[in-house]
């Protein structure tokens, strides 16, 4: 269900009016719906029931403490590409121990820590990444826990900058090059060879190629399996997409009906070939968790009515929200208080001097100066891909539950933004 809908012709997050809190804290804000995050997470949690397997969060889609802590108290991991996101795991009270760190260019400090820090698994993307990980491993007289990350070179047919399992693309290690590439690990005096684990791309509103990276997968884990390399778990990423609003797409498939296909196909396999040998699941999910829990919240400056076109300037821009520009991504806008009234064709752009600052584009509305309006299912790879362009303070970020509102960012202040820069001397 969604968290957000009008009521008594206001559009509420759950039972707080979007007014009321941008009245309370101001415009722009990202607004989330706890309720909304634990039933997204719950999706997965409770499809893995009775079964060995791992929801691991993938914070880049949301890494606000509040979120994390409130996934992590529903015993959620997080799959991490930074040492500054395995900081905030901590620091959100997450467990290293349920924590895999993915991403092609872990440094040796980003390695140290995660190894300090006691992290469940590297997903390993290169082998220079294994040597790197194997020596840095070495001088702290421990073994690193290791999964490749594997390009099983399946279409996802999603936009190009979120496909990631193609032969093009800069992740993972080509499915024809796996084999070695374990061999060169389990090698390796310092690594431990645990896992196997693949991510295709983002906004899968289908889970067919999902689970043809599965049935790649099992096959190299049935070969690795022949050769005396036994893996311990099975790692499919994330990947499902949401229902954005986009007139035309069809909606994703829910997550159950994905986890439920999936898993029969590794019982099947278990059953039939590894010997009923267990292997545990890891899901690595971000956007499905976090989308449709969020809405930019925004005030309409100014109506700039044109021969060509006609713009309405609000107050949030490309640098609180990039989707838009970076992806040509439609999101949907909803007014927080409809009104009667001529309905324009506008385009929704922001104060930023970039002509790529827009936020929806030709959207029939009736509109006001002052007027609210809510940037629907922004509560994904929005305020995380946040910037400081034009230094423009970040948005705040508030969590409602049920009738209370909790602000979790408060807004940063533009003295705040260039706290960090001096004068030469
Ligand atoms: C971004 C990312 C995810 C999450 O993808 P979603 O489409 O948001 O579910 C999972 N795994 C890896 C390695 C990623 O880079």
């Amino acid at each position: 269900m969604s968290y957000f809908s009008h009521q008594d012709g206001v559009l509420h997050a759950e039972n707080v009016s979007l007014s009321a809190i941008a009245e309370q804290f101001g415009t722009p804000t990202y607004v989330y719906s706890k309720a909304a995050l634990l039933e997204n997470f719950s999706a997965y949690h409770d499809a893995c029931q009775g079964r060995d397997a791992l929801v691991c969060y993938a914070m880049k889609a949301n890494s606000n403490l509040a979120v994390l802590d409130l996934l992590a108290r529903q015993g959620a991991g997080f799959d991490i590409v930074s040492g500054g996101e395995l900081l905030r795991v901590i620091a959100a009270g997450g467990d290293p121990g349920k924590t895999i760190f993915s991403g092609v260019g872990k440094t040796v400090e980003e390695m140290q820590l995660a190894l300090e820090k006691g992290i469940l698994c590297f997903n390993v993307e290169s082998i220079p990444e294994l040597h790197r990980l194997n020596e840095v491993a070495g001088k702290l007289g421990m073994r690193a826990p290791v999964s490749l990350r594997v390009n099983p070179n399946v279409d996802a047919k999603t936009h190009p900058y979120i496909a990631t399992g193609l032969k093009a693309n800069k992740f993972g290690v080509a499915f024809d090059d796996a084999l070695d590439t374990y061999r060169t690990a389990a090698s390796l005096p310092h690594l431990d060879v645990v896992g196997i684990d693949c991510h295709i791309g983002s906004q899968l509103l289908d889970d067919a190629p999902l689970l043809e990276a599965l049935d790649k997968l099992i096959e190299l884990i049935d070969t690795l399996h022949a050769e005396g390399t036994h893996l311990h778990h099975l790692d499919i990423g994330g990947g499902i997409g949401v229902d954005y609003g986009v007139a035309g797409d069809k909606p994703p498939v829910p997550v159950g009906d994905y986890l439920g296909r999936l898993f029969k196909r590794i019982d099947a396999w278990r059953a039939e070939k590894h010997g009923g040998q267990p292997i545990k699941v890891i899901f690595e999910p971000g956007r499905s968790i976090v989308a449709n829990a969020g809405v930019l919240l925004t005030k309409t400056e100014f109506l700039k009515p044109g021969a060509e076109k006609n713009f309405c300037i609000v107050d949030a821009a490309m640098n609180d929200l990039m989707r838009p520009t970076l992806y040509q991504a439609w999101m949907g806008v909803q007014p927080v208080t409809p009104r009667d009234g001529e309905k324009l064709v506008w385009d929704i752009v922001g104060p930023v001097c970039e002509s790529g600052d827009w936020l929806a584009r030709e959207r029939e509305l009736a509109l006001e100066p002052g007027d609210l309006l809510a940037i629907m299912t922004a509560g994904a790879y929005g305020m995380t891909m946040a910037s400081n362009y034009n230094t423009r303070g970040r948005a705040a970020e508030v969590i409602v539950d049920g009738d209370a509102t909790h602000l979790v960012r408060r807004r940063e202040t533009p003295a705040e933004v260039f706290a960090l820069e001096t004068m030469m001397k």
